[in-house]
């Protein structure tokens, strides 16, 4: 799948998956509120304060 980052926000550009929720959710920049992508088992979440660390796992 394809991921784009900005300045401490991230989206997914393609997930290659059906229904493509994960791209439609835009860019995230907050912690608490994770793109999950489950056709991929993808789930991709910013950790802590708002300018944290970007986890993908
Ligand atoms: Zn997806």
């Amino acid at each position: 799948m394809e991921i784009g980052v900005k300045f401490n926000a991230i989206r997914v550009v393609d997930g290659h998956c059906p229904g493509h929720d994960c791209e439609h959710r835009g860019y995230i920049s907050e912690p608490g509120l994770p793109i999950v992508c489950a056709y991929n088992q993808v789930v991709i979440e910013i950790v802590g304060e708002p300018n944290g660390e970007i986890v993908i796992g």
